[in-house]
C-alpha cells in the first residue's frame, strides 16, 4: 500500500520537471501557493542525449526561466552568470548565441536552488475524487487542488520500426550515450531526418576523429531546409500572436501550423552553412576519400537485417522509385510527438495525444471540473495556442498565465500591448479574457490561502 502523506491538500502538483515546469516553479516563488513538483530523473537534465559540442540554443538566452516576464526573479540566466562569476567574460564573447550545454548547466543550477522540486520520484498514477487530485508517485501519494502536466514530448519512431530498435538502430535522443560506446570508423551510417537534430548528428560524426567509411543523410523534405528566423517570423513567438491564433477556426489553425513549421523545425542557417563549408573543405582538400551522400526527397520505407548490418530502402519522391543501401548503423532523427503519459491513463482515458485535448485560454484542459480543479498542460497546446507552444520563447509568459489563473488574480502582468505586427482588436482581447490583466472575468478558481 502506498504511504499516505496525511490528508493535507496543497494547491498544485507538477508532473515532470523539464524546462517548462522548472520555469513555473521559478515564477511561483513570488506567490504563496503551496506546490510540489516531481520528476522521474535522479537530477535535472535537458535532453542529455543531444548535449553535443555543436549544439546551440535556438532562442535568445533571455528567453530563460523568467526574464521576459520578471527580470528581477532570482532564477534568470543573468543571475546565474553573475553568481557563477563569469558575466564579464560572457559579455566579452560578443555573441548572443550560446550552447545548449551552458543552458542545461543554468537549468540545473536553478533546479538545485528552487524549493519544492523532487527528483527520482516518478508519478505513476493520478486520480480525481471529490474536488481533489490524488497524485501517486513510486514512493508516496499526495493531494492537490490543481495539477500541471509537464512531461514533455516523446521521441517519434515510426510504428514499423519500433520492434527493430537496438544499439545500432536508435533514435537520436540517445545519440550521445551511443556515440561514447560505438566506434564509427569503418562503419556505414545512415541518418534519417533533415531537421536540426539530424544536422547536429551529421556534423558531429563528420567532425569526429573516427570518421565512418560512409555516411548517408536522408530527409523526406525537399532540401536541408534552414530555420526561418527573420524578425517577422519571430512575431509568431509573441503573446500577441498566441491571442490571435487562439481565436482562429480549427481548420485555419491547422493550416497555419503547416505554413509556419520552418520557423521552428529548420536547421539554424549559420549551422547549415558551416556544414556545407566543412564538406567542401573535406571533399576537395583534406579527406578526398570521404564518402557521403546527402539525399533530400527520400523517405525511409523499409529496414531489413542481414548478416553484416542492415539493408535500408529509401523511396525517392521525385523519381518515384526505391533504392537500397547497405549500412551498419541507423540513426533516426525523426523528431518528437506529444503523447499523454501512462500516469494520466485513468484521469484522461479517452485521449492518447495532447493535440486532441480541448484547451482553455489559460492552458488548462477543458473538462467538467475546470472551474474548481484545473489540469494545466505545458507543451500540449500547439493546436490551440500556436507554433510557439513547444518552444522556450513563451515558456515564462505561459507560466504567468497559469499562475494568474491558479491564484485567480493578476500576480503577473501578461498584457504585452505593443505588437509590431497583427491585429489589436477588442474582439481578440474579449475572447482571450483570461489572459487579460485588466479583465475582471478571471475564472472563479477555488484556491485557499494563496
Ligand atoms: C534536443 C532538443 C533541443 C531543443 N532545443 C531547443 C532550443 O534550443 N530552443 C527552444 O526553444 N526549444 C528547444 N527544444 C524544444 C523545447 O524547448 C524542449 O523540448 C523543452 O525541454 C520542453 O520542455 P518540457 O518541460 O515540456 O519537457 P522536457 O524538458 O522533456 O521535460 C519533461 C520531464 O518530464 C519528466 N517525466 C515524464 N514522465 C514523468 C512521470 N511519469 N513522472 C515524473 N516525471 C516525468 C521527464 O523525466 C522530463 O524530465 C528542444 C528540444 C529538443 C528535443
Amino acid at each position: 500500500m502506498k504511504k499516505q502523506q496525511g490528508s493535507q491538500t496543497i494547491d498544485i502538483i507538477g508532473v515532470g520537471i523539464g524546462a517548462f515546469n522548472l520555469s513555473l516553479a521559478a515564477l511561483l516563488q513570488k506567490s504563496k501557493a503551496e506546490y510540489k513538483f516531481f520528476d522521474q530523473k535522479k537530477e535535472f537534465g535537458w535532453h542529455k542525449g543531444m548535449l553535443l559540442e555543436n549544439a546551440k540554443l535556438q532562442v535568445h538566452f533571455l528567453k530563460d526561466l523568467a526574464s521576459c516576464v520578471d527580470p528581477s526573479n532570482p532564477y534568470t540566466f543573468l543571475s546565474y552568470l553573475v553568481e557563477q562569476g563569469r558575466i564579464y567574460q560572457f559579455l566579452n564573447r560578443k555573441k548572443s548565441t550560446i550552447s545548449r550545454y551552458e543552458f542545461n548547466h543554468y537549468f540545473k543550477w536553478a533546479a538545485e536552488r528552487i524549493p519544492g522540486l523532487h527528483f527520482g520520484e516518478k508519478v505513476i498514477d493520478v486520480r480525481y475524487n471529490d474536488g481533489v487530485f490524488n497524485v501517486i508517485t513510486e514512493h508516496k501519494s499526495f493531494n492537490s487542488t490543481h495539477i500541471v502536466i509537464g512531461t514533455g514530448a516523446t521521441p517519434y519512431i515510426p510504428d514499423r520500426f519500433k520492434e527493430c530498435l537496438n544499439k545500432s538502430f536508435f533514435h537520436n535522443y540517445e545519440f550521445k550515450q551511443r556515440m561514447e560506446t560505438t566506434n564509427f570508423s569503418n562503419k556505414k551510417i545512415a541518418i534519417i531526418g533533415g531537421g536540426q537534430s539530424g544536422a547536429e548528428v551529421f556534423d558531429t560524426i563528420i567532425s569526429s576523429q573516427n570518421r565512418p567509411e560512409k555516411i548517408i543523410w536522408a530527409s523526406k523534405r525537399l532540401n536541408f531546409q534552414a530555420l526561418e528566423d527573420s524578425c517577422f517570423s519571430n512575431e509568431f513567438y509573441t503573446p500577441h500572436y498566441v491571442r490571435y491564433f487562439y481565436q482562429l477556426p480549427n481548420h485555419v489553425r491547422d493550416r497555419k501550423l503547416g505554413e509556419q513549421h520552418l520557423t521552428s523545425d529548420g536547421i539554424i542557417q549559420d549551422f547549415a552553412d558551416d556544414i556545407y563549408n566543412k564538406l567542401y573543405e573535406l571533399k576537395y582538400f583534406h579527406d578526398k576519400n570521404i564518402k557521403f551522400e546527402l539525399i533530400p526527397n527520400h523517405t525511409l520505407t523499409k529496414v531489413e537485417k542481414n548478416n553484416h548490418g542492415y539493408v535500408i530502402t529509401l523511396f525517392d519522391q521525385d523519381l518515384e522509385k526505391a533504392i537500397n543501401c547497405d549500412v551498419d548503423i541507423i540513426i533516426l532523427a525523426t523528431g518528437y510527438r506529444s503523447k499523454i503519459p501512462e500516469c494520466l491513463r485513468n484521469l484522461l482515458p479517452e485521449y492518447s495525444s495532447f493535440d486532441m485535448l480541448p484547451i482553455n485560454p489559460d492552458y488548462s484542459f477543458s473538462w467538467a471540473h475546470d472551474k474548481t480543479n484545473k489540469i494545466f498542460v505545458q507543451n500540449g497546446a500547439k493546436h490551440t495556442h500556436g507554433i510557439a507552444d513547444p518552444n522556450l520563447s513563451l515558456a515564462a509568459w505561459r507560466n504567468t498565465i497559469i499562475i494568474n489563473s491558479l491564484l485567480n488574480k493578476p500576480l503577473y502582468k501578461t498584457e504585452m500591448i505593443q505588437p509590431i505586427m497583427g491585429r489589436t482588436s477588442l474582439e481578440i482581447s474579449k475572447k482571450m479574457s483570461i489572459l487579460s490583466l485588466e479583465d475582471n472575468e478571471l475564472i472563479n478558481t477555488t484556491v485557499g490561502n494563496l
